[in-house]
């Protein structure tokens, strides 16, 4: 028997296994919030109505003891759709000490420091449950769009992303080797042997910044496709933020409520294509609302910001020029000085939440750009041969998840969405 069934049991004897979330007592009644990981019920156990040893126990519980409780299941005397207990029995597992997170107002670190206990209060629990809902659309969507999974290397001798965020590791007599920073290259192998793949695994930064969306473990959704091309690239990551989101509306109401999360503008933007501006019209607009960034820098969050504003979507930022992009992305055609990328901003200060493109296909055109990088090597050479052997034109992305998950639930900073967080300056508990 599971809490978030409890509905189907109304007039009939439950029982729920799990722990004592918050108490009121009067003397005579007392209120128990529960819960045992599925969700929260309130117990109600009134002195003349049990025996003297429940009513004891329901007198000595803690916050987080651990129990099991039977009673009867009632419809809320006044919430429509609710249910409560009637207590008849408590058994104490373990009577919990004093529980160091209380309903007083914690600082961060203090919290972070208490991670494995903190997991425990209820919007942390709300934003985990996203999270799952998160992860299996994400799979749902792609096996619709007959993408298969594919787990790429964790432990590779290359940089894909660019040497300065990489964290070494020595391997036997390899000498050094790194943490994945993404499973991209190593997906477009695959895909040319499966035509749709997608990856979904533990991604490593060596980020120096100290920004409320970087992480230096988080967890990366990469998806490739071969004979897919720019526009459709942006189409493919577009349907699946939209079915991501329609999934959360669907699955997630209590968590939703929990986290006090407007859920007005997430169903508005189901109904409305995404914008989609050129890297030139991003600039051009960042100057006239006063921005004094320049043609060739990269977007910064306050960019990023003004460009989102007053946008009921997200806006796709695409063809940038080439001087700031890594070695695998394609020219295009109509300017070489621009490639075949995009990048997504998702709206209420979600920041960047995609970063996509077109793969340079052409063999002689992608060798002299990784040698022109100074990446020389074996490493490279099997990249390499994918367009000597039945090359094609192919794009992909990737999605990072904390940040998803960080929009879904409004939360402030991305650490709260993985369970224990790595920054650079916590890697405790
Ligand atoms: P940013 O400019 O914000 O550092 P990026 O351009 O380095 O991002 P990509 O290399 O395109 O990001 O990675 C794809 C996606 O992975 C990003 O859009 C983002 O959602 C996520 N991501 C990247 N770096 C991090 C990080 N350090 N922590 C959490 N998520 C990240
Ligand atoms: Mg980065």
């Amino acid at each position: 028997m599971l809490i978030k069934d409890i509905s189907k049991y109304a007039g009939q004897e439950f029982e729920v296994k799990g722990w004592l979330y918050n108490k009121r007592s009067s003397g005579s009644i007392a209120f128990l919030e529960l819960r045992d990981g599925s969700g929260f019920v309130q117990a109600v156990v009134v002195k003349a109505g049990v025996g003297e040893e429940t009513w004891a126990n329901a007198e000595k519980l803690t916050q987080e003891s651990s129990l099991i409780v039977k009673g009867k299941v009632s419809k809320h005397p006044k919430q429509e759709g609710v249910f409560e207990l009637q207590v008849s029995d408590i058994q104490v597992a373990q009577i919990a000490e004093e529980y160091p997170i209380t309903k007083k107002e914690h600082g961060p670190d203090f919290l972070l420091d208490n991670r494995h206990l903190w997991l425990r209060s209820k919007k942390q629990w709300a934003i985990q449950r996203v999270r799952d809902i998160v992860i299996s659309a994400i799979y749902d969507y792609f096996h619709e769009k007959s993408f298969i999974k594919i787990d790429t290397p964790i432990i590779t001798p290359n940089a894909c992303e660019g040497a300065t965020t990489l964290f070494g590791i020595q391997y036997f007599d390899e000498g050094e080797v790194f943490l994945s920073q993404s499973g991209q290259l190593y997906l477009e192998a695959a895909v040319m042997s499966v035509g749709r793949g997608f990856d979904f695994g533990p991604t490593f930064r060596a980020e120096k910044s100290k920004t409320k969306r970087h992480l230096t473990e988080f967890w990366m959704m990469d998806a490739e496709a071969a004979f897919v091309e720019h526009n459709e690239n942006m189409d493919i990551q577009e349907g699946m933020i939209k079915f991501i989101i329609k999934r959360c509306l669907e699955k997630c109401q209590e968590e939703l409520t929990i986290l006090e999360r407007n859920q007005e503008p997430l169903k508005k933007l189901l109904n409305l294509p995404f914008v989609r501006l050129t890297y030139s019209e991003a600039m051009e607009k960042l100057h006239s609302l006063g921005s004094d960034i320049k043609f060739g820098e990269d977007l910064g969050n306050d960019d990023e910001g003004l460009l989102t504003q007053n946008s009921d979507v997200p806006v796709f930022i695409h063809k940038w020029p080439k001087s700031i992009k890594p070695f695998y992305m394609k020219r295009d055609s109509a300017n070489p000085d621009l490639v075949l990328n995009d990048d997504l901003i998702g709206i209420e200060g979600a920041g960047e939440i995609i970063g996509g493109s077109q793969r340079e296909d052409d063999y002689e055109v992608l060798k002299a750009e990784i040698e022109k990088e100074g990446l020389k090597g074996p490493e490279y050479q099997w990249y390499l041969d994918l367009r000597k052997y039945g090359s094609v034109p192919h794009s992909g992305f990737g999605l990072g998840l904390e940040r998803t998950v960080g929009w879904m639930c409004g939360a402030q900073h991305i650490r709260e969405t993985i369970p224990f967080p790595r920054l650079i300056n916590r890697v405790r508990p």
